[in-house]
């Protein structure tokens, strides 16, 4: 089901900002990047429940910001609901709260987590900036390899539009 996304530059959009909160999607984010690099989604005993080709990719955004001295931090929110497109109310509102210390808000994740966003922090003046762009949906063979890494083997990637012959709604 993943959404196959992949990372926009948008160091330019940063420059004017000198606080940047970086809200992460666990889900389709972390799988695009281990696709992208070839890398396991998860290595239990190296990076716990991380996905560390997702992580080595944030830290990659943060550390040139941090070079300029911009304040930079990360909120990946799992419980109740790890999905950003169906974040919670109160997930909302924590979000809410950590974003007013911040210029600018980056979202990684799809169109339906900068809506998220946006709708959360609608009567702020956060800048909400999208960090990536949907490219497909990713199809895979979930590989398990003891003791504790899960891979994504014959990885494909299946265009949003794959259907040949639509059925039109309400039609015949
Ligand atoms: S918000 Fe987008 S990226 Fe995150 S789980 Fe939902 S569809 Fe995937």
């Amino acid at each position: 089901m993943p959404l196959h996304l992949e990372p926009l530059d948008v160091s330019n959009e940063l420059e004017e900002y000198e606080s940047v909160l970086i809200v992460s999607c666990p889900i389709c984010p972390p799988v695009s990047l281990a696709a992208e690099r070839q890398s396991p989604v998860i290595e239990f005993f190296k990076s716990g429940i991380k996905t560390r080709a997702y992580e080595d990719h944030l830290q990659e955004i943060c550390e040139p910001l941090e070079k300029r001295g911009v304040r930079t931090s990360v909120l990946t929110i799992y419980a109740p609901c790890p999905m950003l497109c169906l974040w919670t109310t109160g997930q909302r509102k924590r979000l809410l709260k950590r974003a007013r210390d911040f210029e600018a808000v980056l979202v990684m994740g799809c169109e339906s987590a900068r809506y998220t966003v946006e709708h959360a922090l609608e009567d702020t003046d956060c800048k909400v900036l999208l960090a990536m762009q949907l490219v497909g949906i990713t199809n895979a063979t979930l590989k398990s390899r003891f003791p504790s890494t899960i891979a994504l083997d014959n990885l494909a990637r299946v265009r949003a539009n794959e259907v040949e012959n639509p059925t039109s709604i309400g039609g015949r």
